[in-house]
């Protein structure tokens, strides 16, 4: 692991709220494998990263870009490692997954003066989530117990 992984995961663990998991625990980054911008388009469309089984895939683009995207699957990483939403099973767990993910990644990248948007992103998680509750399919995700 280089140095800068080594960095960005620090921040992932604090600012995804690890830390004491990975007190406990050993807890290691996921390699990052970079994926050409055209078979990124065609293996998951429309995405710059996804995370399967234990590996980060980040789309090439700039520095910055892969850097906020490798932090956002390393924050995949980490609740996967810790079963927090038992490892995304289910509508509503993939969205509070999300919804961890992308508030941890624009937290740590408004330290660096960016803002990362991602209500678009998030939305279709939701949608799914609250769907799947009014059907009476699910939990809602409100009524759950940490
Ligand atoms: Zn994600």
């Amino acid at each position: 692991m280089n140095e800068a992984a080594a960095v960005l995961f620090a921040a992932a663990i604090q600012f995804g709220g690890y830390t004491d998991h990975c007190k406990q625990n050993e807890c290691k980054p996921p390699a990052r494998i970079l994926v050409d911008a055209h078979v990124a388009q065609q293996v998951a469309p429309g995405k710059n990263g996804w995370y399967n089984q234990g590996n980060a895939y980040v789309r090439e683009r700039s520095p910055q870009g892969m850097e906020f995207t490798t932090f956002h699957e390393y924050i995949h990483h980490l609740q996967s490692l810790s079963n927090r939403y038992q490892q995304y099973r289910g509508v509503c767990n993939k969205w509070l997954a999300e919804k961890e993910a992308y508030e941890a990644t624009n937290a740590y990248a408004q330290t660096k003066g960016y803002q990362v948007r991602y209500e678009h992103a998030l939305a279709p998680y939701e949608q799914k989530c609250k769907a799947a509750v009014a059907a009476g399919l699910v939990k809602d995700p409100a009524t759950y117990t940490k």
